[in-house]
């Protein structure tokens, strides 16, 4: 036996000191270590300042409490929209238990008659924000950021605007969901999918009104750039024209893009967007926010770890947030 270290735990040998040393650090319990005293053998990992274990000695790691205390989650939903589990204050227990920098919450904003109801209904909005303020007061040394997954839909920018002026964002998302009436990514419509006989025209369609809400100028952040992959029904051939000449728009537009990792939780099996993508955006200089678009509390900061080595393999070092919709731009965690 080791016994007793400066962290008041019982020293055990092995893989299981480091867990136990590392879970006692992610319950919150942050102290100092004595700067006289030499971790024996189970505990040499690298520490930050504040006492937080940052590698692993146990698999040569940064830990969870290092990685994510450096990343924003920008995008989750509520039990609000009726397809999701679990408020505000679930989905901040979750992210201070994972240490991540900063909480954004996004609900699916309301839309106009003749479009899935599955959103936030808007005489809701107030509950909306009432959440968000509970779950601040129940966390309140995590950052928790009010946004909005705004729709974009040809002839329907203005009912956005209109909603958008009803609250003050921190940020808002813009996604494409629909092709004209079309609600393309809902999983009854893969037998439609199944039946188009012109995979690229209909990327392109897509693509298309992706331009246009870049030039709205309505949206800080494009969620999920290629959700037109999401069951797998991808075009043959290069798509990479057709990428440069929907990021050029959002270039201009001084946008951010999504990195989106809820691709992975669908039959693409993808984060969204792919690396081709990822790497004509990387070369325009368009910032990046991620997402792990949880719809329930345990998928906040889901597979942040593969975003980022994606995002640092298309050449990203940092990543955006946003405070009442001014950006600010933060380093990467470090490589592991
Ligand atoms: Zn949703
Ligand atoms: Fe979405
Ligand atoms: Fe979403
Ligand atoms: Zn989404």
């Amino acid at each position: 036996m080791l016994g007793k270290n400066p962290l008041g735990c019982e020293a055990r040998e092995g893989a299981a000191a480091g867990r136990a040393v590392e879970s006692k650090m992610l319950r919150g319990r942050r102290m100092f270590l004595d700067r006289g005293w030499t971790p024996p053998t189970p505990y040499a990992g690298i520490w930050d300042r504040a006492g937080v274990l940052k590698v692993s000695a146990e698999n040569g790691r940064m830990t969870d409490a290092a990685f994510y205390g450096k990343l924003a989650d920008l995008h989750s939903h509520t039990r609000l929209c009726g397809h999701a589990e679990g408020e505000p204050r679930d989905l901040a227990r979750r992210a201070k238990d994972l240490g991540l920098g900063v909480l954004g919450i996004s609900e699916h904003c309301p839309m106009p008659s003749g479009f899935d109801r599955l959103r936030l209904a808007e005489e809701r909005l107030p509950d909306y924000l009432a959440m968000v303020e509970d779950a601040r007061r129940a966390f309140p040394t995590l950052p928790i950021r009010l946004g909005i997954e705004a729709e974009y839909c040809r002839g329907e920018a203005e009912s956005v605007r209109r909603f958008l002026e009803k609250a003050d964002w921190d940020h808002v998302i813009g996604s494409v969901h629909y092709l004209g009436k079309w609600n393309f990514d809902d999983p009854k419509e893969i037998p439609a999918w199944k039946a188009l006989s012109d995979l690229r025209a209909t990327w392109q369609a897509y693509f298309d009104l992706w331009k246009e809400a870049a030039r709205t100028r309505l949206y800080d952040t494009l969620g999920h750039p290629d959700l037109v992959k999401k069951f797998g029904f991808v075009p043959e051939g290069s798509c990479e024209a057709m990428f440069e000449d929907a990021l050029r728009a959002v270039a201009e537009a001084g946008c951010c893009i999504e990195i989106n990792t809820a691709g992975l939780r669908k039959p693409v099996k993808e984060i969204y967007p792919s690396a081709a993508f990822l790497k004509i955006a990387r070369r325009m200089e368009i910032p990046i926010t991620f997402g792990s678009d949880a719809h329930a509390p345990s998928e906040v900061g889901a597979n942040f770890r593969e975003a980022v080595a994606l995002a640092r393999a298309c050449g990203y070092t940092e990543s955006a947030r946003f405070e009442k919709r001014k950006r600010t731009m933060w380093p990467l965690p470090e490589k592991e």
